[in-house]
């Protein structure tokens, strides 16, 4: 789990224990060099070097930053096992992030985007019983070719690259991210509620300058204005966020 550094900041655990957070530090320095991330399952890396060289030919590039947020969800909400069988599963990792991202053509910066994401990464791997899929197929990481796990444990035919089953698995088969917007609608929740505090005061006052017989029912009125403006200003900006 990522952790509070030194300095106060939080960093994420690149180690291979936690792949889908040592996805989101390979994934920087892929966006810097091209070089697919280790933990990424072949499909997956294959997809990144396309997108890479479509980028390349374009003459762009991007930079990201990618830190852990401040808060981390529980458990229960971060892990869930969506798929398994008696030699694999598939289980969906999250862990909300910063992103800071940079989109240069040549050496011009052309965008710059800061947001607040919740990545998805889907873990894949063996249970328990590795020798379970021993023979079946695998991309050998080295060189590409197509052999069976356990040639790949003895030398890939191919490359001669010995393997050990940890190299294999558990590898991210997919990886993407959105926006979280739950920190905008907690925002816009106390502007909607500060709105509405000032409505309210506003219709006490002038109640109270301009009506002759001031009783409790002008206040309950100009309580319910102000609640029905705070909430009329919440849903304003939440649809157009
Ligand atoms: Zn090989």
């Amino acid at each position: 789990m990522s952790y509070k550094a030194m300095d106060g900041t939080r960093q994420w655990d690149g180690s291979k224990k936690v792949p889908e957070e040592r996805m989101a530090v390979k994934m920087q320095s892929f966006a810097r060099t091209g070089i697919t991330p280790d933990i990424a399952g072949a499909d997956l890396s294959y997809a990144l070097k396309l997108q890479y060289d479509r980028w390349k030919a374009k003459g762009l590039r991007t930079t990201m930053e990618i830190t852990p947020a401040e808060y981390t969800m529980p458990q229960s909400c971060s892990k869930n096992t969506f798929w398994s069988d008696e030699k694999y599963t598939h289980e969906r990792r999250m862990h909300m992030a910063n992103l800071s991202q940079k989109y240069y053509k040549g050496d011009k910066c052309i965008d710059t985007q800061e947001s607040q994401i919740a990545i998805n990464a889907i873990l894949t791997d063996t249970t328990l019983e590795t020798s379970a899929v021993e023979s079946d197929y695998y991309c050998c990481p080295s060189c590409g070719a197509i052999s069976r796990i356990k040639e790949l444990m003895t030398g890939c035919p191919y490359c001669q690259t010995k393997f050990q089953i940890s190299d294999l698995f558990p590898k991210v088969t997919n990886f993407y991210f959105y926006d979280d917007d739950s920190s905008q609608i907690k925002k816009i929740k106390n502007i909607g509620i500060a709105a509405g505090i000032l409505i309210f005061i506003l219709a006490v006052i002038y109640s109270m300058m301009n009506v002759e017989h001031f009783n409790v029912m002008n206040i309950v009125g100009a309580a319910a204005g102000g609640a029905f403006g705070g909430i009329c200003i919440f849903y304003n900006r939440i649809w157009n966020l």
